[in-house]
């Protein structure tokens, strides 16, 4: 069983690359799985099969696999995440340098992880599990499972088409049963995460031999090609057949059992790939040069300034 997990900052397109990946022969999507015990199972939100979770019959058998029902181990988990996997403890993640209290917590909660892919590999009979949970400080957790074969996609989109994405209000969470609104941040504070949360991919990308970079914009703009050379770069090469849902600026997905995630999480059969470029017409000139200022190393060094940019539009 390997673990394919998309690494990067949220409202970049990772719930479609996921989908993308999930549809390979011999591979599940399983959505954001770090949300799972935090929000999927206790409210009980719908999966991308459309069901809520606790009448989902894949999310059932995945949960008495794992655990014997997700009954004692979500509220467990859900206690525990905030405590080890902050932001604030990545230099504790990646160094496994804290408290033996600390790291008796975090040994619980990879066993959890642990024993979750494994039952969603066996559920599902694939052998390769998409976890798009993206999250750096889960990442760094996860590598000190024993024996858990990772590989890392990492995931980029312009900061500045990020950055207005989480600046719109009032856009109501997808598999939420409740209609509450997803979070907001200005184009400053998101620049700062931005630019962390790249650092720490950076870091995550260095140290592990099995990792790929995909820009946002190449996968919409050349799907077939750019999948091809990450997934051969993480070592799951896959040949033309593999890819027969992915089409030149298209693709078509069937429902999965992917939790949490973006709203393109429900949206089913052939689906065009446009980029999500409004940012350029639509985002204030200040706040688009806040967050250029602000991350303009990263913006160099993926390639959005300072040279061609994809489908021929300057930055
Ligand atoms: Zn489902």
């Amino acid at each position: 069983m390997k673990v394919l997990y998309i690494a990067g900052v949220g409202r970049s397109g990772s719930t479609l690359l996921e989908r993308m990946l999930g549809a390979l022969p011999g591979a599940v999507n399983a959505g954001e799985l770090n949300a799972i015990f935090s929000r999927v199972v206790p409210q009980d939100q719908r999966c991308g099969c459309e069901q809520p979770i606790s009448r989902c019959r894949f999310w059932t058998a995945v949960g008495e696999e794992a655990f014997g029902g997700w009954g004692a181990v979500s509220a467990r988990m859900a206690e525990l995440q905030p405590r080890v996997v902050r932001q604030r403890h990545v230099p504790r993640l990646a160094t496994g340098v804290a408290p033996a209290a600390y790291l008796r917590d975090l040994d619980e909660y990879l066993d959890a992880h642990d024993r979750l892919y494994r039952a969603i590999a066996a559920v599902s009979g694939a052998e390769v599990v998409v976890d798009a949970s993206k999250s750096t400080a889960q990442l760094f957790a996860l590598r000190r499972v024993p024996d858990l074969d990772l590989r890392i996609l990492h995931l980029v989109r312009d900061p500045r088409g990020v950055a207005h994405s989480w600046g719109k209000q009032g856009i109501r969470k997808p598999q939420s049963r409740t209609g509450d609104a997803m979070g907001t941040y200005s184009p400053p504070r998101l620049a700062a995460l931005w630019t962390a949360l790249e650092l720490e991919c950076s870091v995550l990308a260095a140290s592990s031999p099995r990792t790929a970079h995909v820009r946002y914009e190449d996968l919409v703009d050349r799907p077939r090609a750019t999948l091809r050379q990450a997934l051969g770069e993480v070592g799951l090469p896959a040949d033309e057949g593999d890819l027969v849902h992915v089409g030149r600026r298209s693709v078509v997905l069937g429902r999965s059992h992917g939790v949490a995630g973006s709203r393109t999480r429900f949206v089913a059969g052939h689906i065009a790939l446009r980029p999500d470029d409004a940012w350029r017409s639509a985002m204030p000139t200040g706040a688009r040069r806040v967050v250029t200022a602000l991350t303009l190393p990263q913006l160099i060094g993926h390639g959005y300034v300072g040279r061609r940019h994809v489908a021929g539009r300057a930055a």
